[in-house]
């Protein structure tokens, strides 16, 4: 059976693994536009340098799974077709390609390797005393202004967004904001209109001299799924049945964040379950069993404040807020070994 990954992120990389665990006449291709696996939850680390984000791909795979360096321009009817004209037969392929930023014009993103990498390239030239603006008020946001006043106290930090930290409840929401401010991080409630040359406009009309803006935000997902004529919602996300495979092709799966799966945000907690479901199903389509439906469940969202801080909130597991929350050291800890989870669930195949 010929099965190709298209995406070796958190989805990608730990669908491959597993099926090699488990359909032991499987070949499989794994295709990626680098010969690195990303982690993408810390690429906010990249930034400043308290992380390196990239494993190389082959530390990261089974043995016997190839891995082919190139972006996938199409999935056509049971091939895809790389950007350089090359294609790939397939029997099952799965879509696994994330999600991406639209930055504003002026601005830099973070949410993306060769982003982060522009990113930490500028913010290494700026001299004490610049300041740095980063644009987004949710955890990506969040994270990237901690991170970024903590390893640099020489710089002014200032995050823009319509509602910073809003995604906790009441009592967490004034933690995170009572962390960003330990960081001497200033916090402005506003929309950002338009980054010019040394200035970020906001929608009330203020203005704030700027001498780097982070775009903080991710944002709609590669269009190969809408070009390959896929079936997509409106950001562009593949519609899958209840099984992961895309509406329109059962050879497909779609897992991650380029998945249309009902109730799902963007978040590596809900990319590699979906993908551990989607390996489950090729073993048992393999086996002639019968599949079984994939079920969404959250169990709790967090963010950094830096390397010593962090704010976790459980939530009901239609990702309402329960109004436990932790904070301090321990939520840190929680959410390193979070992080690491998600890179060793990748590496091993293992998933929820
Ligand atoms: C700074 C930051 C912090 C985050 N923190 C958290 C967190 O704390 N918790 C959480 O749950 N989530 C977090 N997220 C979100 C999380 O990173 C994503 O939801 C997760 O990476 C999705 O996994 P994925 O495998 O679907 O996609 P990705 O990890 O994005 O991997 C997709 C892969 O596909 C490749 N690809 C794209 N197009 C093609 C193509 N045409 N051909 C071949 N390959 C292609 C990409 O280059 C990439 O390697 C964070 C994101 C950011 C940016």
């Amino acid at each position: 059976m010929k099965v190709v990954v298209v995406g070796a992120g958190y989805a990608g990389t730990l669908a491959a693994n597993r099926i090699a665990k488990k359909v032991k006449t499987a070949e499989i291709t794994v295709i990626n536009p680098r010969p690195d696996f990303v982690e993408r939850v810390r690429l906010h680390q990249q930034v400043v340098g308290t992380a390196a984000v990239a494993t190389p791909l082959a530390s990261m795979l089974r043995d016997g799974i190839a891995a082919l360096v190139g972006t996938v321009d199409k999935i056509g009817d049971g091939s895809v077709v790389l950007d350089d004209g090359a294609s790939v037969g397939f029997d099952y392929a799965f879509l696994a390609v994330g999600s991406t930023v639209r930055p504003m014009p002026g601005t830099v993103p973070v949410g993306t390797w060769e982003g982060a990498e522009r990113a930490r390239a500028a913010l290494a030239a700026l001299p004490a005393g610049s300041t740095v603006t980063v644009i987004g008020g949710g955890s990506t946001g969040v994270e990237t202004a901690a991170e970024v006043a903590e390893a640099r106290p020489d710089l002014q930090v200032r995050i823009i967004g319509s509602s910073v930290g809003r995604d906790f409840s009441h009592r967490a929401f004034r933690r995170v904001r009572s962390g960003l401010e330990r960081l001497r991080v200033s916090v402005v409630d506003d929309g950002v209109t338009e980054v010019t040359d040394g200035a970020v406009h906001l929608r009330s009309g203020a203005e704030f001299a700027s001498d780097l803006a982070l775009w903080a935000i991710v944002s709609g997902v590669p269009d190969l799924a809408a070009r390959s004529g896929l079936e997509v919602d409106a950001e562009g996300r593949a519609l899958v049945d209840p099984y992961l495979r895309s509406v329109g092709d059962e050879r497909i799966f779609a897992v991650g964040d380029c998945a249309a799966v009902p109730g799902a945000r963007f978040a590596c907690a809900l990319a590699t379950p979906q993908a551990a479901h989607a390996a489950n199903t090729l073993a048992r389509l393999s086996e002639g069993r019968t599949p079984e439906p994939y079920s969404l469940r959250y169990v709790a969202r967090a963010v950094t404040l830096g390397r010593r801080d962090a704010v976790g909130q459980f939530t009901r597991t239609d990702d309402s807020l329960r109004r436990a929350y932790f904070t301090g050291r321990t939520a840190a800890v929680v959410k390193e070994l979070a992080s690491r989870g998600g890179q060793y669930g990748a590496r091993t195949g293992t998933g929820a």
